[in-house]
């Protein structure tokens, strides 16, 4: 049985290295030796300050507030002095760790913390709802740092704000994995993209190796992540890369997959949410237009009198756990299917023009329930012509697709391009803000942002965004981030990365200014993205390339 002791140990040791290969074959070394099924799996997931896969519906629920005051019962030390420390270390697994060596409390009972004792209080504070259940998770945390030494409080306090500050990654962890049991990358990452799950990929690395992991098929009700597209250099290109192109409406709504068995309807939303509960009408009109035993992807848009509405609409309604049959009347949606992943029990590994038929034949077109119309042609004409038909109906733009290609699981790949008239935006973790002056002085006005390293999971800041909101936007916003708090220096305040925006801007310009090197000119709020988790946030890889193509342009 591993102990957390242990973990935390073997955590201080990588959290100095910085070399993805070497950070890679530690943990490989680490993990190959963890006997125990559910350790490994625990172990993997809390490496990445994931207590639960994505698409699993339990969380925590413990924000910044819970941890000062489990410290401030735990330790004796006043809220205060904590907050201090958290000023100086601008770490709060760090000031709790200092909080324990400098506790004032006498610990009568301490019981060993192990990873099985840690997932089981984690499950229990999941569990917990309703009147008491913010007293009830205080205690147990305070019973914890009780336990914790103080290296264990410093990454007990990381995993539980979900930010291991270890610069592992997804990437690094599949690698290792890879290592740890002498498997292909790709192998690895394809049972990855199939179960969402490192933790599950691991288990099965160990046990079964090489031919376990190819075994894994797509499984009804488990979310598998979608394939996704890469900006269109153009039509002609288009054409002449794919030869026949198939086109269809970029329609802008929000990414959904249904996995539909005749009784039972699960929908994930493109974060891997199960979203089923908050789109009743969605729901039935797939249980009598659709024949079960299928995976199917589209995309849910909110209509009005004939006409989209704001993407932002689609958002709320996915949002909304109570009183949702108000908003089906108030922001109607219906469902676009384009594509099919799994029919009849078998996973459809069939170029898109074999699936396309398929999808035909599973799905009674209703007027809530449709097919994306799609036109085969490698005529530019025609192309165009799909594109503005689009455009003039209120949609984003046209997504041009290979027919010959297969559904690749995760993949962002040239099978799939989008064609959109607005100018690219980047996608950016919004990482600490600043509160305004005057009028605005109760409201957290400009906001700093981050892309992300895919390698180490690192953030690294590419400017401040303060202009594009409305002052409804900042009354909202600020009330969303004011949990998300860590600590606040003067003016400024830093979140725990939760949120991502969508920003405008003029130009990218390399910058020594901010940790990317990069550096957005004339920043423009475009909207919340929170569809978007935090690691599917832009990279500093497409900013790089954004960068590098601005010159293209100009040339
Ligand atoms: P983006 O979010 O800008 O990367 O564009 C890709 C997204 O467009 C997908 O994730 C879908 O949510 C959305 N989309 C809208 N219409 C389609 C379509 N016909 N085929 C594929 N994706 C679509």
């Amino acid at each position: 049985m591993l102990t957390f002791e242990e973990f935390a140990s073997f955590c201080n040791i990588i959290e100095k290295i910085s070399s993805t290969l070497e950070l890679a074959a530690r943990i490989a070394e680490f993990i190959r030796k963890i006997e125990d099924d559910d350790d490994l799996y625990d172990v993997v997931l809390f490496l990445m300050g994931k207590v639960y896969p994505p698409w699993d519906e339990r969380e925590l629920g413990v924000g910044v507030g819970l941890i000062y005051e489990a410290i401030r019962i735990a330790t004796g030390i006043n809220k205060q002095k904590i907050e201090e420390l958290v000023k100086e270390t601008g770490d709060l697994g760090k000031a709790c760790e200092i909080a324990l060596e400098n506790k004032t409390q006498l610990t009568l009972f301490q019981e060993e913390l192990t990873i099985k004792s840690i997932r089981q209080i984690f499950d229990t504070m999941s569990s917990l709802v309703g009147e008491g259940s913010q007293k009830k998770k205080i205690r147990m945390l305070a019973d914890l740092f009780i336990s914790a030494s103080p290296l264990e409080a410093r990454y007990l306090t990381r995993l539980i704000l979900s930010e291991m500050r270890l610069g592992v990654g997804e990437g690094i962890i599949r690698d290792a994995i890879a290592k740890a049991w002498a498997i292909s990358v790709e192998v690895v990452e394809r049972a990855y993209m199939i179960t969402n799950d490192l933790g599950k990929v691991a288990v099965v690395a160990k046990n079964e190796g090489k031919e376990g992991l190819e075994k894994i098929k797509i499984e009804l009700h488990v979310p598998v992540r979608m394939m996704l597209a890469q900006v269109a250099e153009g039509i002609e290109d288009a054409v002449r890369e794919m030869g026949k192109v198939a086109v269809e409406w970029k329609f802008d709504g929000s990414r959904v997959q249904a996995h539909w068995d005749g009784e039972k309807l699960t929908i994930f939303s493109r974060r891997l949410e199960n979203v089923t509960k908050a789109l009743p009408e969605i729901v039935g009109e797939i249980k009598s237009n659709v024949k079960g035993n299928v995976i199917l992807d589209g995309e849910v848009i909110a209509v009005k009198n004939g006409k989209p509405m704001p993407f932002q609409h689609v958002l709320r309604r996915f949002r909304r756990k109570y009183d949702v049959s108000k908003m089906v009347e108030k922001i109607p949606l219906i469902v676009y299917f384009f594509d099919v992943l799994y029919y009849n029990g078998e996973t459809i590994d069939y170029p898109l023009y074999e699936r396309r038929k398929i999808l035909e034949s599973v799905i009674n077109e209703s007027e809530k329930l449709k097919i994306a119309k799609q036109v085969i042609t490698n005529n530019p004409k025609e192309i165009e012509k799909v594109y503005n038909d689009a455009l003039k109906a209120g949609h984003e733009g046209a997504m041009l697709k290979n027919p010959n290609s297969l559904y690749i699981p995760g993949k962002r790949g040239k099978n799939w391009l989008k064609l959109k008239a607005v100018m690219e935006t980047l996608d950016l973790i919004v990482v600490a803000g600043e509160w305004g002056e005057g009028k605005r002085s109760h409201l957290i006005s400009s906001y700093e942002l981050a892309c992300i390293d895919d390698v180490t999971g690192k953030l690294q800041t590419v400017g401040k965004v303060a202009t594009g909101f409305t002052d409804e936007d900042l009354e909202e916003l600020t009330e969303l981030f004011k949990p998300l708090i860590e600590y606040e220096e003067g003016k400024r305040v830093i979140f725990q990365p939760k949120y991502v925006f969508e920003v405008a801007y003029q130009e990218i310009q390399k910058s020594p200014k901010y940790e990317s090197g990069y550096a957005l000119r004339f920043p423009r709020f475009v909207r919340l993205r929170d569809d978007k988790d935090v690691d599917e946030a832009d990279t500093i890889e497409r900013v790089a390339r954004l960068y590098e193509s601005q010159f293209g342009k100009k040339a």
